[in-house]
């Protein structure tokens, strides 16, 4: 049937491309009849000949619905967006430019090419629109992160009458997660809740974990619970949805009972990547070590352990839980890296101090030629400020616009602030704060006033904390931070008006909590707990032990005390520190030669600080205290940030 026979008159003339590939098309085919071309360029795109299915269009002139189909799924296949038009424009000669069928394949076509505009001409010139074009067209603004878009779309097909059917609401919600503005985005989240109610939708699987994850992305933790809890069917994505919730959501402990429960309840259900990077960010989170090892082993057995999202979480946690050395020994049996792995890495060493290694980590990534993300930067520049490397950091953030085209986000000049300002160089941190580009934001203000903080100075720390006033009334930390510089230097009219603001809005100091973990059981403490059966003995060793320090010449620093009380009173109320509270049952808890491990969720007090490195040296025990910025390594009565925190 295909023979070199003399070329028959093209009919079908729309492109330049065809007017290229048409000679070399006469030499390599002899299209006949229609019914054969068809099937010609049906089986040429199946097979893959996509170039030769294009030559043969130009010489059809009837193709049909199904050709079409084939060649816009090649073009997407190929990645073609030149092709794409040309059957595009073929395909509106043809007349197929009102099938809506062809319509979401463009649409799809389109959103694969990273084209959104040109689909957005496919939805606006079709009239006869089914759900199935919508669905293509919410489906593709929303991958491509226009969930805006698809919210003000959902709209209007709601007004003119368009039932949704199950694709829709995922879509829908899909793009409430994905919008980037979360201004009434949740408002519109529950409307959409309300809508998958009323038509009975309740009991489809995808759409229900769509909506775990929309109040998952608002915080909702609650909402999100009962949404779970009522699914009568739930499948591995379902349960990792709500562990991730509770994951990201600062609900470490629920996120791992879930993942337990999991297990126990659905032998059927393997967990997945997904799952298992939520449960290591729980770990993480909790500083549970002796977990995160047997998660760990669990990986290694279901052979999770090549994907590089796991590789990265599993890095993050064991850092996270103090065994910096685990995490980089995962690191180092990886041969592919992404930049996100790397990213893990290089924070990694920055929690823990370790700058320079820091440093080197991110260098040898570069030269590996990976290239560096804004993570990077924020990962690499907190680490310098962590080691007090002012001048290392300062040439990294040069280096961000010169050499890596990389423009400094909030996040960056934070770092910069933070960097400085821990120096002691508030002059300069103030100046890079007035050289913004961008608007400081709290981020920026919150490390300036940190800083103060740190070096007592009243100025700045007045100038900082007015901005932050402003921009997050009703966060209790910052005005706790500026009655605590107040304090240090005994202006003690100054601490009562800022005690009266944080009263007046009805905002309550955060208060501290250490976790420990013993014998791969988590124990929780505040300054007021009284629910640990080994409380007393817990108190008594630790006023034993301050007894002892003192006559080696501890003083207590309770200048961390908002209260204008008498020293005795003072110094009993920082002994109740949470933190003594966790070491101390800690050394009861464990044997000599054991490491003590705890997580606080606050900064680390100055008192707490000289007790441990005390109590490192008397009781010859390593110990290692994460706060909320980063590790402290005591052992033989020195830390490892030098002081420096
Ligand atoms: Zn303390
Ligand atoms: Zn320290």
């Amino acid at each position: 049937m295909w023979t070199l026979q003399a070329p028959q008159p093209v009919q079908h003339f729309h492109h330049p491309v065809h007017a290229a590939s048409q000679r070399h098309a006469t030499v390599a085919f002899r299209p006949s009849t229609t019914t054969d071309n068809n099937q010609l360029i049906q089986s040429l795109c199946k097979k893959g000949s996509f170039k030769q299915a294009i030559q043969v269009l130009s010489h059809e002139p009837n193709p049909t619905q199904r050709t079409y189909e084939l060649l816009i799924l090649s073009c997407a296949r190929q990645k073609s967006l030149s092709d794409g038009l040309a059957v595009h424009n073929c395909l509106v000669d043809d007349g197929f430019d009102q099938d809506s069928f062809l319509a979401t394949k463009l649409i799809n076509m389109y959103y694969e090419l990273d084209s959104i505009d040109y689909a957005r001409q496919v939805f606006d010139k079709i009239n006869n629109r089914t759900i199935f074009v919508w669905n293509a067209f919410f489906r593709a603004l929303t991958l491509s992160g226009q969930g805006e878009e698809v919210l003000d779309l959902y709209r209007r097909m709601n007004r003119i009458g368009i039932p949704s059917d199950r694709f829709t609401y995922t879509y829908v919600l899909k793009a409430c997660v994905a919008s980037e503005s979360l201004a009434s985005l949740l408002q519109k989240g529950k409307e959409i809740h309300a809508h998958i109610l009323r038509h009975g939708y309740e009991t489809h699987v995808h759409i229900m974990t769509t909506l775990v994850d929309v109040y998952a992305r608002f915080g909702r933790v609650s909402n999100a619970a009962c949404v779970f809890n009522d699914m009568p069917v739930k499948n591995v994505v379902s349960w990792s949805a709500m562990i991730a919730c509770y994951a990201k959501n600062g609900m470490p402990f629920e996120a791992l009972e879930l993942f337990r429960d999991m297990m126990l309840e659905t032998t059927d259900l393997l967990p997945n990547s997904v799952t298992m990077v939520s449960v290591l960010q729980a770990c993480a989170s909790l500083a549970a070590l002796e977990q995160g090892k047997l998660i760990h082993g669990y990986i290694l057995r279901k052979g999770l352990d090549s994907i590089l999202p796991v590789i990265s979480a599993l890095v993050t946690m064991y850092a996270r839980c103090g065994n910096l050395e685990l995490g980089r020994r995962v690191f180092d049996q990886i041969d592919k890296r992404d930049v996100v792995l790397w990213n893990s890495m290089i924070s990694s060493y920055g929690i823990h101090g370790f700058g320079r290694e820091a440093i080197q980590t991110f260098k040898q990534m570069i030269r590996e030629q990976i290239s560096p993300s804004l993570i990077s930067f924020v990962s690499v520049l907190g680490a310098c400020s962590h080691a007090g490397l002012v001048e290392e950091g300062k040439l990294l953030f040069n280096s961000m616009v010169k050499e890596h085209r990389i423009y400094p986000s909030v996040e960056h000049y934070a770092c910069m602030v933070d960097l400085l300002g821990r120096a002691n160089q508030l002059d300069e941190a103030a100046k890079v704060i007035e050289d913004m580009r961008i608007e400081p934001g709290r981020k920026v203000w919150g490390s300036l006033l940190g800083a103060c903080r740190i070096h007592g100075n009243v100025e700045f720390a007045e100038r900082a904390s007015q901005r932050l006033f402003e921009l997050e009334p009703m966060n209790a930390g910052n005005y706790v931070l500026l009655a605590d510089i107040y304090a240090e230097t005994k202006m003690w009219d100054e601490v009562k008006r800022v005690k009266k603001l944080l009263e007046a809005r009805g905002l309550q100091k955060v208060s501290g909590c250490s976790l420990i973990e013993v014998g791969r059981k988590i124990y929780s403490f505040t300054s007021v707990d009284e629910f640990n059966p080994q409380i007393e003995q817990v108190h008594a060793l630790l006023l034993k032990l301050s007894a002892e320090m003192k006559e080696k010449g501890y003083v207590p620093e309770t200048k961390a005390v908002l209260y204008d009380l008498d020293t005795q009173e003072k110094e009993r109320m920082v002994l109740g520190h949470s933190e003594k509270l966790a070491v101390a049952f800690g050394l009861i808890n464990s044997s000599r030669g054991d490491t003590i491990r705890i997580t606080k969720n606050l900064r680390l007090c100055e008192d707490c600080h000289s007790v441990t490195k005390f109590i490192s040296k008397f009781t010859n025990r390593e110990i290692l205290v994460r706060d909320v910025n980063r590790f402290h390594h005591f052992k033989d009565g020195v830390c490892s940030c030098g002081d420096y925190w």
